[in-house]
């Protein structure tokens, strides 16, 4: 072909776009709320939500986006706040991308496609553009245009194309002008919206009947179709531009362990999170300025997306999160990444930083009750406001004790700073440490003078609070279930657990006495990629304290160590540190070593030469 695409963008100007992000809340549902418990969540204005902290039930989390839509927000209102506007910039050779993100069931598809009667995103961008291209032709400005689409899939890190369901697993390729396209991918001209109906909705069935359990499989997949404007001129020099839009309804952000997902579907659910994850970085190195290199080449999704993301393009992320309790903990996990995508752009925040001393004058107690310490996160974590009512600080989280690592675990991952200071986690422990101990100390003394009942940090919760908060809603309560009590404080102790990260150099190392460990030790540190086959038996000459000792040591970096901690493993390069810190963020915790095989590319033989290289080389120290 002659023409070449040219881009618009005034050369020089490297301008790197954020990605505005919205929220929607879907509608509260009965039938989601099997315990009558009533919703969490709920509107404060149209930037701001607030959410019960898990912590405790007298407080509330509130975040800020660029746009909050609440639950009466209709498909119309969506589509002309958050993609309306951007429609303008595909017909003059710009790249933009819309995605739904969140967890199944909050309305990712709901809100991109919608249905009959509340068309969503999809059908009303496909229109917009027709109408916008039907305008220009119109008004004759010597440009010819054409629409075309096409529509694919990406499910366990494969291509999939759905106007061609034979097509298997279709690479991505660059051109040398950085267009990012897939060969082979079918790509069908539009003349009409109807046009576009009668391609769309068989192929949308493609995406279902390609699989028996089909909601499983859409909920693991991300859903893309693009349009493509493309915009010839009329006399020479015939310059053509090529504008994409991407419309996205990516996969399920859920934790498939909660849902007793084994075996082949936690693989299918890792690699669906590699993409996830992946996005998550891109967005966050794109939304933080001076956020360093973006991360696009590590997942499919991001390698399609990388000319649509960032750079020139306009890119909006509609994040769906619903109300109900059962929701909680995705939906937390759900604002975290939404939030953290726009920390810096949103000076409001700043505001909310000046009031916090008061807050946390008054939150130290309780902490110090609860045994945990001031985490950083509390900056983005926004304004803690209390209610008026004095109650015992309760856990108001799931009462699953693995949750609750998690979510502690979440806490201080994806809210509590960029990438390059969690970096920093080292002396942030350690000072975490210095914290529990102060606080320990404290509750010991409380406790000799008979104080348990002190809850009396009774000044009125609001008077601190930021104007940007302040709000006359009565508080947002949980209703009393009808099931069993949550256990009080279980989250006493918990905290310890993300303050007893040591670096594993660190590490009080028992030694074994046998010498000849350190010869063994360097025949059995592998490279990366090659196993040594000949494990089995080493283990038989070491105490199983000891061993049980190291294995725990290896599983606490692994649960909270940083990238470098990671790469400090044997055998643990930066790839795999990276899948694990993903693997970590998004799936919580391990609880064995041999979680490590959920992991891309890591197979038990490599997990079991893992074990044994770091667990000599604890030795050898
Ligand atoms: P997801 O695609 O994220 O799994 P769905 O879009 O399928 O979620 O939504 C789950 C259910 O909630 C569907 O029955 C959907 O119709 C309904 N729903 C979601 N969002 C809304 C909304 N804003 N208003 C009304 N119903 C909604
Ligand atoms: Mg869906």
């Amino acid at each position: 072909m002659a023409a070449q695409r040219v881009a618009e963008v005034v050369k020089g100007t490297k301008q790197t776009s954020r990605v505005r992000v919205a929220v929607r809340l879907r509608p509260y549902m009965h039938k989601q709320d099997e315990k009558g418990e009533g919703a969490c969540v709920r509107r404060l204005d149209t930037e701001t939500l607030e959410i019960i902290n898990w912590r405790n039930a007298t407080e509330t989390l509130q975040y800020q986006f660029d746009v909050f839509h609440s639950e009466e927000t209709t498909q119309q209102e969506v589509f002309l706040s958050s993609v309306k506007p951007i429609l303008p910039h595909i017909l003059k050779g710009q790249n933009a991308s819309v995605f739904a993100y969140g967890p199944t069931g909050a309305g990712k598809t709901h809100t991109m496609l919608g249905s009959q009667e509340q068309p969503g995103v999809i059908p009303r961008a496909v229109r917009g553009v027709f109408n916008l291209v039907k305008a220009k032709e119109r008004e004759d400005e010597g440009w010819d245009y054409s629409i075309g689409m096409s529509y694919l899939e990406i499910y366990n890190e494969k291509v999939l194309d759905l106007l061609s369901p034979s097509a298997q697993d279709l690479p991505i390729r660059e051109d040398k002008d950085r267009n990012i396209l897939i060969p082979g991918l079918t790509h069908t001209p539009l003349s009409s919206f109807s046009d576009f109906h009668f391609h769309f909705i068989p192929a949308s069935l493609n995406r279902t009947t390609a699989s028996t359990k089909l909601n499983q499989r859409s909920s693991r997949s991300h859903a893309i179709l693009l349009i493509k404007v493309v915009r010839t001129q009329r006399n020479p020099p015939h310059r053509q531009q090529t504008g994409k839009l991407y419309l996205v309804d990516l996969a399920g952000s859920e934790d498939n362990r909660r849902t007793g997902n084994k075996g082949i579907r936690l693989k299918e659910s890792g690699a669906i999170n590699l993409s996830l994850f992946t996005l998550s970085k891109v967005v966050d190195s794109l939304n933080v300025a001076g956020g360093g290199r973006v991360p696009y080449r590590d997942s499919k999704l991001t390698r399609l997306l990388q000319d649509s993301l960032g750079g020139s393009a306009h890119s909006v992320m509609i994040t769906n999160i619903a109300p109900e309790y059962t929701y909680y903990f995705e939906t937390f996990t759900a604002l975290n990444f939404a939030a953290k995508s726009k920390q810096i752009v949103n000076k409001p925040f700043v505001r909310e930083t000046v009031t916090m001393p008061s807050v946390q004058v008054k939150r130290s107690r309780e902490e110090q009750e609860a045994g945990r310490s001031g985490e950083p996160q509390k900056k983005k974590l926004k304004n803690v406001k209390k209610t008026d009512q004095e109650e015992p600080a309760q856990l108001h989280s799931p009462t699953d004790p693995s949750i609750l690592n998690r979510l502690m675990a979440l806490e201080k991952l994806l809210m509590g700073t960029p990438v390059k200071e969690r970096l920093n986690m080292h002396r942030e422990i350690q000072e975490l440490k210095e914290k529990q101990k102060e606080f320990e100390s404290k509750a010991k003394v409380l406790k000799v003078a008979g104080n348990g009942a002190s809850h009396n940090s009774s000044d009125s919760g609001s008077s601190g609070d930021s104007p940007l908060f302040r709000t006359y809603l009565p508080p947002l309560h949980r209703k009393q279930s009808t099931a069993a009590k949550p256990k009080k404080q279980q989250a006493v102790v918990l905290p310890l657990q993300v303050s007893q990260l040591q670096p594993l150099q660190q590490c009080p190392v028992v030694k074994k006495p046998s010498v000849c460990f350190k010869k063994n030790l360097e025949q059995s540190e592998v490279p990366e990629g090659k196993e040594n086959v000949k494990d089995a038996g080493w283990e038989s000459h070491l105490d199983k304290s000891v061993l049980d000792q190291s294995r725990h040591k290896i599983l606490q970096v692994l649960n909270s160590g940083s990238l470098k901690d990671l790469k400090g493993l044997q055998q643990i390069g930066d790839k795999k540190a990276k899948l694990i810190l993903g693997w970590r963020e998004i799936q919580g915790a391990f609880t064995q070593l041999e979680d490590l095989t959920k992991i891309e590319g890591i197979t038990a033989k490599r997990l079991s030469s893992f074990i044994k290289a770091n667990i000599l080389s604890m030795m050898g120290k």
